[in-house]
C-alpha cells in the first residue's frame, strides 16, 4: 500500500512540476540562424553603393553595419540567399570577403553559455562572464548597496512601448554642492542586439558603487542608463519578431501604436530628424518612425535630460553602441560639417583612447562621425550637443572590428569594459578641470 501511496505522490509531483515548467517557460519560438553568414564588402564607387542599397532593400538582408562608401559594410545573408547575392557581388565587381561562417554556430555558443550561467546565481545577482535581461539587470541595479562614500539613486523617467520601465541611476558624492553639479550622461543598450553595451556599462556602475578610489564622484555626478531600449529583453532570448517585413533580429524598439513596426531609436531625434542615412520605409533597418519623438524610449530620455538642468550641469554626453571601436564625435548627420567645439572634443576624444588603448592595448578610431560612418541623422549624439548644449558628446563603438560583431562572445566583456571603464573615467576627471 505504502509503495502505490509514494508512487502516486512521485506521479502528481512529476505532473505538477512538468506544467510548472511549462507555465514558467512558455514555448516560444526560437530563431534558428542556420547556414546564414556575415560577409563583408567594401563599396567603391557610387554604382557599388546604390547595389547594395537597392539589395538591402529588395532581399531583407540584414545590415550589420550601414552602407556608406569606402567603408566596411557587413551583411548577413540568409543561406538561401547566399549564391545570388555573391553573383550580384560578383557582376558588379564588389569584392566580398566572409566574416562569420555560420551565424548559428556563434548564437547556439551564446544561448548555451547563458542558460549554463543562469542555476548557480541568484536572480538579483549579475556577474561579467554572462550576458543578462533586462529583468535580471534591473533587478541587480535596484538591489546595489553603494555603502557610505558613493550615493546612489535610480528614478523612472519612462516607460517604453511594452511598459517597461525606462530607468535612470544617478551616482554622487554631494559632499559639495554648487548647484546644478557638473554631471555626465552615460547609456546603454540603443541597440538591443548590441549586448556588450550593457554588460560594459553595468560593470561601469559597480566600479562607480564599489571602488573607493573614484574621488571624482566628490565633482561629478554620473547618471548611468543602463538599458535605453527594454526591448533588450527579447534579443538575449533570440527570438523570432514577425513583422509586416518578416522576420526580424530584434534590435529596434516596437512603436507604441503597431506592435509589427520597428523603429530605429538612434534616427528617431528631433535634430535632423529625416535626413540623409535614415528610411521612412517601415522594412528598413534604417526607419526612422512615422515623426520625431514617436518613440517614447526616445522622447522620455530627451525630456529627462532637459528637465533635470536644475539640478544637473551637463557637461558630457557618452551612448555606448558596439561594434567597431570608434570613438565618434559629432556631427553625424553630415559629413563635411563640423561642430564647433569640435577641436576640444576631439582632443579629449583622442585622450579617452589613449587612455582605453593602454589597458589591453585594443586601438578605436577616433574622428567625426558622419566622415567615419557615413552620415546619419536623428541620433543621440548629435542631438545632446546640439539641443542639449553638451559640448562633449559622443558615441562608443565597442568591440569587435567584425570577427563576432554583434556576437561578440561573453569572455570578452571584461577586457572590453575594463578597458572602456578608463575612458568614461577619464571624460568624468575631465570634465571639473
Ligand atoms: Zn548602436
Amino acid at each position: 500500500m505504502l509503495k502505490y501511496i509514494i508512487i502516486t505522490i512521485c506521479v502528481v509531483g512529476f505532473v505538477e512540476s512538468f506544467f510548472w515548467e511549462l507555465w514558467s517557460n512558455p514555448i516560444i519560438p526560437v530563431r534558428e540562424f542556420n547556414g546564414h553568414k556575415v560577409y563583408r564588402v567594401v563599396p567603391e564607387t557610387l554604382e557599388q553603393l546604390d547595389v547594395l542599397k537597392w539589395l538591402e532593400a529588395d532581399n531583407d538582408l540584414d545590415f550589420w553595419t550601414d552602407a556608406a562608401i569606402y567603408q566596411n559594410v557587413d551583411i548577413m545573408i540568409q543561406k538561401d540567399k547566399v549564391n545570388e547575392i555573391l553573383n550580384t557581388f560578383k557582376e558588379y565587381e564588389i569584392q566580398y570577403q566572409v566574416m562569420i561562417e555560420d551565424v548559428e554556430t556563434l548564437v547556439a555558443a551564446e544561448r548555451h553559455a547563458i542558460e549554463n550561467h543562469k542555476p548557480s546565481r541568484r536572480f538579483d545577482e549579475i556577474d561579467w562572464y554572462s550576458y543578462y535581461s533586462y529583468d535580471e539587470i534591473i533587478a541587480w541595479a535596484d538591489s546595489l548597496d553603494c555603502g557610505e562614500n558613493v550615493d546612489i539613486s535610480s528614478q523612472v523617467y519612462g516607460s517604453s512601448s511594452e511598459g517597461r520601465d525606462l530607468k535612470v541611476y544617478k551616482f554622487t558624492n554631494g559632499s559639495s554642492d554648487p548647484n546644478p553639479r557638473p554631471s555626465m550622461w552615460v547609456d546603454g543598450t540603443f541597440h538591443a542586439r548590441e549586448w556588450i553595451s550593457p554588460a560594459t556599462v553595468t560593470y561601469f556602475m559597480n566600479d562607480l558603487c564599489r571602488n573607493p578610489s573614484n574621488t571624482f564622484l566628490n565633482d561629478v555626478d554620473i547618471y548611468v542608463v543602463p538599458i535605453v531600449n527594454p526591448d533588450y529583453e527579447f534579443s538575449t532570448n533570440f527570438l523570432v519578431t514577425w513583422t509586416e517585413c518578416g522576420e526580424k533580429q530584434e534590435r529596434i524598439t516596437i512603436h507604441p501604436l503597431d506592435a509589427s513596426v520597428l523603429v530605429y531609436p538612434n534616427r528617431n531625434f528631433e535634430f535632423k530628424f529625416g535626413g540623409n542615412g535614415t528610411s521612412n520605409d517601415k522594412c528598413s533597418n534604417n526607419y526612422r518612425g512615422p515623426n520625431a519623438w514617436s518613440e517614447p524610449e526616445v522622447r522620455s530620455l530627451a525630456e529627462y535630460l532637459i528637465s533635470t538642468t536644475n539640478s544637473a550641469d551637463w557637461r558630457a554626453y557618452i551612448t555606448v553602441h558596439s561594434y567597431g571601436q570608434y570613438i565618434l564625435i559629432p556631427y553625424s548627420f553630415d559629413n563635411e560639417t563640423f561642430p564647433a567645439d569640435f577641436p576640444e572634443m576631439e582632443n579629449l576624444a583622442t585622450d579617452m583612447e589613449s587612455a582605453m588603448k593602454a589597458i589591453h592595448g585594443t586601438p578605436f578610431t577616433v574622428g567625426h562621425s558622419g566622415s567615419i560612418l557615413g552620415p546619419t541623422s536623428g541620433c543621440a549624439d548629435d542631438w545632446a550637443y546640439e539641443v542639449a548644449n553638451i559640448t562633449y558628446s559622443y558615441t562608443y563603438e565597442l568591440r569587435d572590428t567584425g570577427r563576432f560583431g554583434f556576437l561578440l562572445p561573453a569572455q570578452y566583456i571584461i577586457p572590453t569594459a575594463e578597458e572602456t571603464l578608463e575612458g568614461l573615467k577619464y571624460a568624468a576627471r575631465f570634465i571639473t578641470l
